[in-house]
C-alpha cells in the first residue's frame, strides 16, 4: 500500500525521545520551551506556545482572542472539521466562506461580498479562520487589510502549512494576523505523535494562552493577585483553563524533525513538479500555486474533470484504492457534515467548495516516496482517465 502522507522518523528522533525518558522530567521540563523558541525563530513569530494538539491550539487561540456565547467565527468549508469546532467549544455561531476555484484557498472577492453584506446586517465576525490549503499560504495583507477596515481578528490555520512562504515571509510571522496554529499530527508537515503550536507577536495573547493551556494556573510571582507574601509552595488559578500542555516527549521530537522540515519542504516541492510535469498532458486541474509562493505541500490534491455528471472522481478513487494506492479527499465540506447541517447549512450554500469535494482527489506525497513508486501513481491515474 502506498498511503497519501507519512511520517518520517529517524535514528535521531528516536534518540531525542529516548533521552527524555531516561530524563528527570517527562512533562513541564526543559525541552517545550527549547521547541517553542525553536519554532517562533523558524517561523520569525515573537511567541510560542506548544499544545497537545492543533485542535487545543485553535481552542485556546480563540478564547483568548476573545471569543464567547454570541461571538461569530468565519473559516472556509474545505478545512478539517476543527477549524470550525473551535468556534463551537466557546458557544459562537460559525459561518463560511466560499473558497476561490483556482487556489482552493479562501475567496478574498467572496470574503468582500459577506463582510460588506454582514456589515449592512450588523453581524460581522469576531473572528476569521483562514485555511492554507494543502500547504499554499493565503494571501494574508488582503485579508488584514480587510481585518482592520471591519474590526475583526485573525486566526491563521497553518496545519498544513509549516515551511512554507508567501514573498519570502514564512507562514507563521504573524505579521498579517493575530495568530497562527501549526499541527505536528503524523499527517502533516513534521510530528511530535500529536501536539500543536500557536504563535503570536503579541505577548499579551501568549500570556493567556499559556495561562489557557495549564488550567489557568500560575507559578509566576510578579503575575500573583491574592497573597501579598506568597510562599514558594504559592501558585494562583486565575482563569478557568484546560489541560493542553504538550509532554517533553512529544517536544523532544517535534525539536529534533524541526531542522528537517526545510529540506522535506524541498522534496515535497520536487515531488509536486514530477507530477505536475506527468500531468501536463491529461484533462487535470493541477494545483495552481501563486507567484512568489512556496507551498509546503503537505496535499497533492488534483481535479479530475467533469465527466457528462457520472462520477468518475468515484472510480478512478476506487479503482486506484484497488490497486494499493492510498489515495484520499480533501475534504467533504465542512457545512455538510451532519452536525453542521443540523445546524442550517445545506448543499449548495458554498458552491465551489462543494464542486473541489466532488472532483478533487489527493495522490500520495511524503518526503520518503520513491520516484519508482510515484511512477505507480501516475501510470494508475493516467490508465483510469
Ligand atoms: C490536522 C488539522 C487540524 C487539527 O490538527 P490536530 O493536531 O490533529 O488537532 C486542524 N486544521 C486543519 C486544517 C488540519 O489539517
Amino acid at each position: 500500500m502506498i498511503p497519501y502522507g507519512r511520517q518520517e522518523i529517524t535514528e535521531d528522533d528516536i534518540d531525542a525521545v529516548v533521552d527524555v525518558l531516561r530524563s528527570d522530567f517527562l512533562t513541564q521540563g526543559p525541552v517545550v520551551p527549547k521547541f517553542e523558541c525553536a519554532v517562533a525563530e523558524m517561523a520569525a513569530a515573537r511567541h510560542a506556545v506548544a499544545v497537545n494538539s492543533a485542535t487545543s491550539a485553535l481552542h485556546i487561540a480563540c478564547l483568548a482572542l476573545g471569543l464567547g456565547p454570541g461571538g461569530r467565527l468565519w473559516t472556509v468549508p474545505n478545512t478539517f472539521v476543527a477549524s470550525a469546532n473551535c468556534g463551537r467549544y466557546c458557544g459562537a455561531e460559525i459561518d463560511f466562506v466560499d473558497i476561490d476555484p483556482q487556489t482552493w484557498n479562501i475567496s478574498i472577492a467572496a470574503l468582500r461580498e459577506k463582510l460588506d453584506t454582514a456589515d449592512r446586517d450588523d453581524c460581522l465576525p469576531d473572528i476569521l479562520l483562514p485555511v492554507h490549503f494543502a500547504g499554499q499560504p493565503t494571501e494574508q495583507e488582503a485579508i488584514w487589510d480587510l481585518a482592520t477596515k471591519y474590526g475583526f481578528k485573525v486566526l491563521e490555520d497553518a496545519s498544513h502549512a509549516i515551511g512554507a512562504s508567501r514573498n519570502g515571509e514564512p507562514v507563521g510571522s504573524c505579521r498579517w494576523s493575530d495568530v497562527t496554529i501549526f499541527s505536528f499530527h503524523p499527517v502533516k508537515i513534521m510530528t511530535s505523535g500529536e501536539g500543536g503550536i500557536a504563535l503570536t507577536n503579541d505577548a499579551e495573547l501568549a500570556d493567556r494562552m499559556s495561562l489557557l493551556r495549564s488550567h489557568g494556573i500560575t507559578r509566576d510571582a510578579d503575575r500573583f493577585t491574592g497573597d501579598d507574601n506568597p510562599e514558594s509552595w504559592y501558585y494562583e488559578q486565575q482563569l478557568l483553563g484546560f489541560n493542553y500542555r504538550m509532554t517533553d516527549i512529544h517536544a523532544a521530537s517535534g525539536l529534533s524533525q524541526l531542522g528537517r522540515v526545510s529540506g522535506n519542504v524541498d522534496r515535497r516541492n520536487v515531488l509536486a513538479m514530477r507530477y505536475d510535469e506527468e500531468f501536463a498532458d491529461l484533462r487535470l486541474h493541477i494545483p495552481t500555486i501563486q507567484s512568489g509562493h512556496r507551498s509546503a505541500f503537505h496535499l497533492y490534491v488534483v481535479r479530475l474533470p467533469v465527466n457528462h455528471g457520472s462520477e468518475l472522481r468515484s472510480c478512478v478513487f476506487n479503482a486506484m484504492r484497488r490497486q494499493g494506492i492510498g489515495v484520499n479527499v480533501h475534504y467533504l465540506p465542512v457545512h455538510l457534515q451532519p452536525y453542521y447541517h443540523n445546524l442550517g447549512f445545506t448543499s449548495g450554500d458554498f458552491p465551489h467548495a462543494e464542486e473541489h469535494a466532488k472532483r478533487g482527489l489527493t495522490l500520495p506525497l511524503y518526503p520518503a516516496l520513491s520516484e519508482q513508486q510515484q511512477d505507480t501513481v501516475i501510470n494508475s491515474l493516467r490508465s483510469h482517465l
